[in-house]
């Protein structure tokens, strides 16, 4: 289906994807929330359009926690060790039959891993873990808990994470043309190959050349809690050893991590970006937020126009839809799971009577329920709740067909699970009409060191009890992969709340919309780019400077959607109702089924990635070597670079080029918006130091000198060396 997939040819290498959680099966709790089952999607996905890929991550064997909450709402984190065997996870062996091990440093000593190989199809997932007789008890712990532990732990699983990676992968035999790092946790697995080609006879600029050309970095959230950061004294403990083989000063290698803030912080974001030519967040709008927070790396270029693309995360249909819808989206197109899908591979939606659609509609509504009966049963009878209160929280499940509103995800405080809360009156009304029975159901874990995440559950649990509420608002246990399919698969209405612009993505609408399922939520992450006004209902972020006034706004908007619109609507005009959820899976399922997301990484980050990284390897890696000289000359004679506007019609600009020539620049007009700017490209008279003749673009705002080279990855990487400002 990718007509030239041949560019990553398997006996030319892989993809080597790593990520510090994969979200597979709900069986193997290596996840915490969505960027584990992202990741877990991906390979899927990759499984379903045989792609080259290999991924590795760590088997956590205490795994997750098992979320329970007790009688006050207090969750309790559970820790089930995981059976490896049972789990159909087996220990990866070598050439002779011998049971692999791979060795990372750690500090004075070598920490020892074991390779575990778990299918996803036909991809392979190698996990490691430090859980090896051979290692200390405490050094067996290091890869217990997944995001467990403090600092120096995290930065520990980085180790056996990013090295452990590309030294299980040598044993194995692979040399991937394509290094794929999902999120900053794997960072360290470029500095491992830097030191190869170290080892190999590059300089230490080289080799992060050549590195950096087959590198391509996902960054996820813009919340600070996502990117790691360590201080230089913690480098210098578990790492000084390995640092000081690197062949080059203790300065430039920690420099690579420095942020915007300076100090000794070594922010794994900032190293990945700068050990990685090809970098992307995972919405439109995230993109941008993300080009603006790391615009310290590329100076002197606009934020807008920064190297940092995006491409919008997606969900694994044949994971998330339910059987019923499977099984027809099957019927209508066989090979539904083995391309991206168009708009018209969905007319079989609009193509059902509206009794079939219907009916499937209320099956999946009345799965839910029960499950949702089921684990509140065993969740309150746990929790000693007297029989009457039992009762009556059970008591609406059996309603007939209710509308059910659901909120779940990782209860980060940024996402507001409680907003609607801030107007306790309203919100009872909306759940209270006899002649409109509504249930609205909350499920999500909080990370145990997160106490804001945590307050927030108990305080929906405690308002879930109260006599008013109790029945209509529920709060449920134990989230995980497994009830994420029953509640996106089951609910009417699927909400999210968070700060704008904080949503990177999120990726649990995709899968209520694909269900047929209704969006109420900010316009933040995907839903600004899914929702066409017709599929669901978008809530503009107020822009008010003061948070609680702003949360006061969008609560009053959002309960003024759900009463005024969906209740209405749902009890009223059931037809058109069924129109929007229909057009909610018809214009979703295409755009936020996965194969679309791998299409969209093959072609923007995947391909260009193994095309640059072959030319940067060819001579020998002549080429990065040169390459590498050329930007040591550029940063000695860029300072020097002067622009100087002579006329604006005919336009002509005269550059001092500081002993630089004139192919190792670009001079371009245009303006500072990014990807839609048109742009305008100077011509060099040879005659004169002058460039020109094009005529003054109107909507350019700067005049801008560029390094140029064929080795570049981007013509933004390298900053600015001049710029003229056309005021
Ligand atoms: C999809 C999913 C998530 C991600 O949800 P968001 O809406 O992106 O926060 C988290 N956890 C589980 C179990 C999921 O299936």
């Amino acid at each position: 289906m990718f007509d030239d997939d041949s560019k990553i040819d398997p006996s030319q290498g892989v993809v080597a994807y790593l990520c510090a959680e994969f979200g597979v099966d709900e069986r193997l709790p290596i996840y915490a929330g969505g960027l584990g089952v992202l990741a877990g999607d991906h390979l899927k996905t990759a499984s379903d359009l045989s792609l080259p890929l290999v991924a590795v991550g760590l088997l956590y064997r205490e795994g997750y926690f098992r979320q329970t909450l007790d009688a006050a709402g207090q969750q309790h984190a559970q820790v089930d060790p995981l059976d490896p065997a049972a789990l159909g996870l087996h220990r990866v062996c070598d050439a002779r039959g011998q049971r692999l091990e791979v060795l990372v440093p750690m500090a004075e000593h070598a920490l020892h891993l074991n390779v575990w190989r778990y299918d996803v199809g036909r991809v392979p997932l190698f996990l490691l873990d430090a859980d090896h007789p051979a290692n200390s008890e405490a050094d067996r712990a290091v890869t217990s808990r997944l995001y467990g532990g403090g600092s120096d732990t995290r930065l520990l699983q980085e180790i056996v994470l990013g090295i452990g990676a590309v030294r299980a992968l040598r044993a194995l035999g692979l040399q991937p043309s394509v290094w794929h790092l999902n999120e900053g946790h794997a960072a360290f697995s470029a500095l491992e190959r830097i030191r190869e080609a170290v080892q190999g006879g590059l300089s230490f600029g080289a080799a992060r050349e050549l590195v950096a050309a087959r590198t391509v970095f996902t960054t996820h959230t813009p919340v600070p809690a996502g990117h790691d950061v360590f201080s230089y004294a913690q480098l210098h403990h578990w790492l000084g050893e390995y640092l000081g083989s690197l062949q080059t000063t203790e300065r430039r290698l920690l420099g690579l991590g420095s942020d915007h803030r300076g100090g000794h912080r070594f922010n794994m974001t900032a190293f990945a970006l700068r050990t990685s030519r090809f970098h992307n967040g995972v919405s439109r709008i995230h993109g941008g937020v993300a080009s603006i927070a790391e615009a310290h790396i590329w100076p002197g270029t606009p934020a807008a126009l920064n190297p940092i693309t995006y491409v919008t995360n997606a969900v694994h249909l044949p994971t998330f839809l339910a059987p019923e819808w499977r099984e027809r989206m099957a019927k209508a197109l066989p090979e539904w799971t083995r391309r991206p899908l168009e708009r018209a591979d969905t007319e079989w939606v609009d193509a059902l009577s509206r009794e079939e659609f219907g009916s499937v509609r209320r099956q999946l509504k009345r799965r839910l329920l029960d499950t949702l009966r089921t684990r509140l049963q065993a969740q309150h009878a746990r929790n000693g709740l007297d029989e009457q209160r039992t009762a009556q929280a059970l008591s609406r499940l059996d309603q007939e067909d209710p509308l059910v509103l659901g909120f779940a995800r990782r209860f980060a405080t940024y996402k507001r699970a409680t907003l609607m809360l801030s107007d306790p009156e309203r919100l009872l009304r909306l759940l209270s009409r006899d002649d409109r029975p509504t249930l609205l159901v909350f499920a999500g874990k909080a990370h145990p060191h997160d106490k804001g995440g945590q307050e927030l559950i108990r305080r929906l649990y405690e308002t879930a009890l109260q006599p008013e509420f109790i029945g209509r608002l529920l709060v449920v246990e134990g989230y995980d992969i497994a009830f994420a399919r029953a509640l996106v698969q089951g609910c009417d209405v699927w909400l999210n709340t968070p700060e704008f612009p904080m949503e990177a993505s999120g990726t649990s609408g995709m899968k209520a919309a694909v269900n047929g399922g209704i969006n109420v939520s900010i316009l933040d992450g995907w839903w600004a780019e899914g929702c066409d006004g017709q599929n669901g209902y978008g809530l503009e972020p107020v822009g008010a400077a003061d948070p609680v006034e702003r949360d006061r706004a969008e609560a009053t908007a959002l309960l003024d959607v759900l009463e005024g619109d969906v209740q209405r609507l749902y009890f009223d005009d059931r037809a058109d109702w069924e129109r929007r959820s229909r057009h909610s899976m018809r214009t979703l399922i295409p755009m936020f089924g996965s194969a679309r997301m791998l299409r969209d990484y093959m072609t923007r980050l995947y391909r260009p990635a193994a095309v640059h990284g072959r030319l940067m390897s060819e001579r020998n890696s002549r080429s990065a070597v040169e390459f590498k000289r050329w930007k040591k000359l550029l940063e000695t004679q860029a300072p020097g670079v002067r622009i100087d506007l002579r006329s604006r019609s005919p336009l002509e600009v005269r550059v001092d080029l500081n002993g630089l020539h004139a192919e190792d620049l670009r001079v371009e007009a245009g303006g500072v918006e990014g990807e839609q700017a048109e742009l305008h490209l100077l011509r060099h008279d040879p005659e004169h130091a002058d460039f020109g003749g094009v005529a003054l673009p109107p909507q350019a705002t700067q005049i801008r000198v560029l390094p140029s080279h064929a080795l570049m990855a981007n013509r933004y990487e390298l900053g600015c060396l001049a710029v003229h400002e056309l005021a």
